[in-house]
Parts: structure tokens; sequence; C-alpha cells
């Protein structure tokens, strides 16, 4: 019989699809390739699932995390959901710590897989007692048997990537990639695939990152942005900065728009941060020449975010569409 005993045997190994739309207008048909690393594919629903199983095995290794123990981690979700699916495996208890910017259906996922969620106020630094960050601490310290994964300075994070979506991605092209394209939010995914691709190829695989304008991976301060799961107002040790040969700002509401473009277009139903990825893949497409193999790694679902990005009435209240109306009205009529 073909059986998986366990999803964590099904975590990685995701397909690459061509984007045949979207790049419509910006690439030549004898141009640049543009090819997406769709990591919805995952169990768990996002990239995150890698780093979540590289995690948990070396702290099971370490002795850091004993039979029973609990996982206390700060997370918008996404690693959240690959540590849940692992400790139901493995037995262990999950307390997660988000930021309320995140959409509450991201929530209810975690709570629906059996985790605790505990959610703190956005708009404070990271060092008052009250953002994710230091509650988060608290909580590992407090709850006995606990253990932080620490997403931001683990370097089982970036790892995973330099083990498994960098090797995976050389095959899949047999080596003809030219560029490669991810949002940064731990760094982990761009600093170890990006490692593993700059190595194998003698250093010939351009690296280029994407942020949300604002974030300070693009000289931003950390002002405030709503694109969820990249950007950043510190700089983390997951992220290396030796690996980026560029960093391309995006604005939301560019990301949002690319993001409803991919659902419409591509039928890939993705989040924020992969239209924004996708804007800073079709910004390298728009300059590179016509045998670039350009690849963009798309973290997540769309099935998050549809009372934000996909809800008419959310963007226009952003300023992102100008009328829900008259959009819906033409896209009925066409
Ligand atoms: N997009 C989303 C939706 C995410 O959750 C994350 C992880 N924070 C990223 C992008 C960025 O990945 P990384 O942390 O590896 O930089």
């Amino acid at each position: 019989m073909q059986v998986h005993d366990s999803l964590v045997e099904l975590m990685g190994n995701t397909p690459l699809v061509r984007l045949r739309n979207v790049t419509r207008g910006v690439t030549r048909p004898d141009g640049p390739q543009v090819l997406a690393k769709v990591e919805y594919f995952n169990p768990g629903g996002s990239v995150k699932d890698r780093i979540a199983v590289r995690m948990i095995d070396a702290a099971e290794k370490s002795g850091q995390l004993k039979p029973g123990g609990t996982i206390v981690e700060p997370t918008s979700g996404n690693t959240g959901v690959g540590l849940a699916i692992v400790a139901q495996e493995r037995g262990y208890r999950c307390v997660f710590v988000c930021p309320d910017k995140v959409a509450k259906d991201k929530i209810d996922v975690l709570r629906a897989y059996g985790a605790e969620v505990v959610v703190c106020p956005t708009a404070v630094s990271p060092e008052h007692p009250d953002s994710y960050y230091s509650v988060s601490d608290r909580l590992a310290a407090e709850i006995p048997g606990a253990w932080k994964p620490n997403q931001y300075i683990n370097p089982n994070n970036p790892r995973s990537h330099y083990e498994t979506t960098g090797p995976e991605i050389w095959a899949q092209t047999e080596g003809r990639i030219t560029h490669f394209v991810a949002g940064i939010g731990t760094g982990g995914t761009i600093s170890g695939t990006g490692r593993y691709l700059k190595e194998v190829s003698g250093g010939r695989v351009e690296i280029v990152g994407a942020d949300p304008e604002g974030s300070v991976y693009s000289g931003g301060t950390g002002r405030p942005y709503l694109t969820e799961g990249v950007g950043e107002d510190i700089w983390p040790e997951t992220y290396d900065r030796e690996i980026c040969d560029r960093v391309i700002a995006v604005s939301d509401k560019d990301s949002f728009t690319m993001t409803r473009r991919l659902a419409r277009e591509d039928a890939l139903l993705v989040g924020g941060s992969c239209g924004m990825a996708v804007v800073a893949a079709l910004r390298v497409a728009e300059e590179a020449p016509d045998d670039a193999v350009i690849v963009v790694l798309l973290p997540d679902g769309g099935r998050g975010y549809l009372s934000k990005i996909f809800n008419d009435e959310w963007m226009a209240n952003y300023g992102f569409m100008s009328s829900p109306t008259e959009e819906s009205t033409v896209g009925e009529v066409l």
C-alpha cells in the first residue's frame, strides 16, 4: 500500500510552477522565465513546515526538548502550524504568541490544531513588556519543560533551507537557475537557500530579497506595513547579510494588487508576501537577459487572508483599491 505514517514525511519537495499570466507584458515571449516555488503544498500550508521539523529534530537531539515538553514560540501563524503538526505527532504541547495584526483566521487555525494562542499588540517596541517577543520569553521561562525554538536566532531555520529548499530548486531547474527571489522575515529562507545556491553555482546565482517598504532590510526604520510574515524592525541573527545581492522594497498596495492577480490570472490563491515577492521577481525579469531563469518562492496559501487582501471593502478602506463595487461589477460583466 502507498501510505505515509505521518504528515511530517510530506514536508518539503514542493513543485515549481511557471508564472504564465502575471508575467505577460513584463517578460518577452522568449525572454526570462519566472518560476514559482509553491510552498502551500506543504502539509501545514507554508514554507515554515521545513524549519519546524528541523528545529524540533535538533532540540530533541540536544536534549532541550524532552518528552511531554511544551513548545513556546512567537509566530505569525505559519511557523505555529508547522510546529503544531510535528508536536501532535510527537506528543508536545504548543503555546504560541502572535502580534494583533495577524489575520483572525490564522489564529483560529492554530487553535484548531490544538495550540494555545496569546495575542499581543503590534504597535509597541520589541523591548516593551507586552511585545510578542517579551511575552514569549516570559512564558518560556515560567512554563516547566518549555522550549522556545526561537526562529529568529535558531541556526536550524536557515539550515533547513540550505539542506532542502536550495537543493530542491537546483535539481528542479537542472542547475539553470540564474536568480532567486524571496521575501525576508526571519531571513531563514533567503539566507539558507541563497547560501546553498551561491555555493553550488560558484556564485553565479543572484540572490534578491523582497521587503515591505518601511522595513529595515530595504533601509527603513520599521515603520508599520500590512504585509504579514515579512519585514522587520530589528536585524535577526537568522538573516545573513552576506547573501543578498540586492533588496527590493515593495509597497503594500503593489503587493496586495499582485496577490489578487495571482489568484485570478494564474489560479494561485496565495498570501500577501507572495504577491510582494512576485512584484520583486518581475522587476528583476524586466532587466534580466533572455536566458534568465528566475525562481520566486511563494511562502503560503491565500485562505488565511480572505477577510483582508481578498476582501474588496478592506482593500478600499486602506486605499489599495478605488471602488470595490465598481471593480466587482466590471469583473462580473466581463
Ligand atoms: N511570508 C510569510 C507569510 C511568512 O510567514 C514568512 C515567515 N515569517 C515569510 C514570508 C518569510 O520567511 P523567512 O522567515 O524565512 O524570511
